[in-house]
């Protein structure tokens, strides 16, 4: 480059502050995750910066507690999970008490037709108790809020289980020609056996056999976070147990209202499910 005859200094400089920034603006380090991916769309996040004041502050959307995290510059944020049926526009939250607004865009969700077996399509009568009782556990266990985790940093979640996705969050389904409620988990396609790890520590809240989603764990990890696996082959814990990301916590299977092996998994914030793939350290397909 110092070969090339050159007019004044000023072009130098001007290159190198260029090439300087461009390097600058490549050398964020990829691994570290701070913040879950805003998106505010039905089933998305809204990533919302709070300022210094609102530390530790009463933060609620639609009369729910609010996860309330720190980034590792210790910026405070508050994230909140926008339920699928949430229509386009202005949404409230409050922080203590007070009215704040974001706006939600709207998405257009894939559709996709099935034909499944009439056992699960329209459940027996003699299996309807089981159902509305399966329902309520789940519910209870969605709705769970600990505080453990208020304003620690997120590090980002493990795949739970390896294989590409079969069926991705949001989808509009058709059983039968008839509207069912949208996918509200995400399918990650994996032989029958294979590991499911958790995405991050917690503690296993409920576990157990259930009508639609088979053999089933969920994981609290505080602040309202709630994650769901079903369909599992074989469960290799049980309530009450303690996991590390990356623990071991069962086995793909096909158990439930499933096609073939695949593990369901479902992400819960605030008693809204939303796309797993939000929350996500790695990439993924
Ligand atoms: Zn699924």
């Amino acid at each position: 480059m110092k070969e090339n005859p050159v007019k004044n200094n000023t072009l130098i400089s001007v290159l190198l502050a260029l090439i300087v920034f461009s390097i600058s603006a490549n050398a964020q380090p990829q691994s570290v995750i701070n913040l879950p991916q805003d998106s505010r769309v039905p089933g998305g996040l809204a990533v919302i910066p709070l300022n210094a004041t609102s530390i530790d502050k009463d933060i609620s959307f639609k009369g729910k507690p609010v996860w309330q995290l720190k980034d590792h510059a210790n910026n405070h944020w508050a994230v909140i999970g926008i339920p699928l049926s949430q229509k386009a526009g202005k949404v409230d939250f409050k922080i203590d008490g007070k009215d704040h607004s974001f706006t939600i865009k709207d998405k257009a969700y894939k559709e996709q037709y099935l034909t499944v077996k009439r056992k699960h399509s329209n459940p027996p009568a003699d299996q309807i108790k089981r159902i509305q009782k399966e329902s309520r556990l789940s519910q209870k266990a969605f709705t769970t809020f600990s505080d453990t985790g208020k304003n620690s940093t997120f590090k980002g979640f493990l795949k739970p289980a390896q294989g590409p996705t079969s069926s991705p969050f949001g989808l509009k389904r058709f059983f039968n020609e008839q509207a069912r409620r949208p996918h509200s988990g995400l399918d990650i396609a994996a032989p029958r056996g294979a590991n499911i790890i958790a995405p991050a520590d917690g503690e296993i809240i409920l576990t157990g056999n259930f009508f639609f989603n088979g053999n089933s764990i969920f994981i609290d990890h505080g602040q309202g976070l709630i994650t769901m696996y079903c369909h599992m082959d074989k469960l290799d814990s049980q309530q009450g147990d303690v996991v590390k990301a990356g623990d071991i916590i069962g086995k793909v299977g096909s158990t439930g209202r499933a096609t073939g092996p695949h593990l369901h998994w479902t992400v819960s914030l605030n008693n809204n499910r939303v796309e797993p793939l939000l929350f996500l350290a790695e990439p993924t397909n």
